[in-house]
Formats: structure tokens, sequence, C-alpha cells
């Protein structure tokens, strides 16, 4: 699995000039098991921005990386990201690797910190988080959110290791961060068009561009539609 490889490294080029403080994952913040909704006068901040994964087979070990201030110091609404760099087992068979992203993108949907209320849509990598008053008032921080986050992707026992990144510095590059999430989203649409046994006719195919970007998409799908 090295579709997403180039866009950590992207990634992590975006980021290389920031200042990060680094986390190991600890004191997992609670998770209410359900829904919530956080009213507006009972809100801290909101942030707003993007959130998304990159799945890799590379050695990646547990650990939280904010970009700017933590959610303790954050006091207006801010811009946002959210990044999770998530080791899967190097499976052989595509099918499974590309059911792994799928289940691994549903944590977003199965995650639901007290006091943190996380809204994104399925076919889309935007992201917004309204944290309450409350929350703040208890200590909340990146690194007992990211905690929760890792130990929840780690339900699955083929996720090996996760990096979540969260970035609330107004000096990011946040349109580069954007454009990976497009990019991975469309890594993501290329695999669900190659493993759903569409047609492979490259010249009429809206995903020509990811696919002639990405290695092995072609390939991929050469051999699977003459499975
Ligand atoms: S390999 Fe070609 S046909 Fe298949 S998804 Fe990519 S561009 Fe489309």
């Amino acid at each position: 699995m090295k579709f997403f490889d180039s866009l950590i490294s992207e990634t992590d080029g975006v980021i290389s000039a920031l200042q990060k403080k680094t986390f190991p994952k600890s004191n997992i913040w609670h998770d209410d098991g359900q829904n919530q909704v956080i009213m507006r006068r009972d809100t801290a901040f909101e942030l707003e921005g993007t959130g998304f994964n990159l799945i890799t087979a590379y050695n990646t070990a547990d650990e939280i990386v904010v970009i700017g201030d933590d959610l303790d110091a954050i006091r207006d609404d801010r811009r946002f990201a959210r990044i999770a760099v998530v080791q899967i087992d190097d499976v052989e068979d595509e099918q499974k690797a590309y059911n792994l992203i799928k289940k691994i993108d549903y944590v977003k949907y199965h995650t639901f910190p007290e006091g943190y209320m996380m809204r994104s849509t399925s076919r889309s990598h935007k992201e917004a988080v309204r944290v309450s008053k409350k929350a703040v008032k208890d200590g909340v921080d990146f690194q007992k959110i990211g905690s929760l986050m890792i130990e929840k992707y780690k339900e699955n026992p083929a996720v090996k290791g996760v990096r979540m990144i969260f970035i609330t510095a107004p000096e990011a590059d946040y349109s580069s961060i954007e454009k990976l999430a497009e990019k991975a989203y469309s890594i993501t649409e290329a695999l669900n068009h190659i493993m759903n046994n569409l047609k492979f006719d490259c010249d009429t195919c809206n995903l020509k561009v990811i696919c002639d970007e990405v290695e092995g998409m072609k390939e991929l799908h050469f051999r699977t539609s003459a499975e």
C-alpha cells in the first residue's frame, strides 16, 4: 500500500518549516459514545478546515503532533487541519487494502470526544469542530483528543501505528493542505473505480489526472480488469 506515500512526503514538506510540539499517546479523552450537540452558547470556539487520512505500510509510531496553539490556548474561531498518518499491515490483496482504507475512514464518524463535536461529510475532506466551554475548563487538549482517536483507529487490528497531526497555526499553508486532502480523496475514488471493476479506459476517465500522478494506479486497474 504505497498509493498515499508521496502525499505523506508532500505533507511533511508543507509543515516542515512550522514549529511543532510532539506528544506520546496518553491520557485518553472521554468518548461520549454517541452524537452530541454543543449549542452556540456553550461553545468556547470553533475550528474549521480539513480532516483526512493518509494510509501507509511504513513504520509509523503512535504520536500526536501539534502545530500552533493547543485547545487550552485558543480564544476564538480558527482555521484548522487534522491529518492522520495511519500505518496498516502491508496487505498484498488490493481489495483488502481498499476495504481497510474505507473502514479507517469511518473512524471519524464513530468517535465522539466529550465536548469536542466533529462534523464532516462522507464525500468531503472538510471538517469542523465545535469545542465546548466545559471541555476547555476540564482541560481538553490535542494530546488527549489525539490519544482517543489513535485508540479508535487501533480498534482495527490491521492498524499498527498512527501519527495525528493537528494544525491551528495562522501561518500554516491551508490551501496546500486542502489540495493534499483533495488528492487523497481522489486516490480513494480511483481505487473505488478500480475495485468496482469499472471500465479500464483512461482516455475517457475523469480520474486520469490522479492516476497519471500516482505510481501503480493504472497497473492495478489494468491487472484487475484482466482478471
Ligand atoms: S487507471 Fe485509468 S480508467 Fe482506471 S481509474 Fe485510473 S484513469 Fe480511470
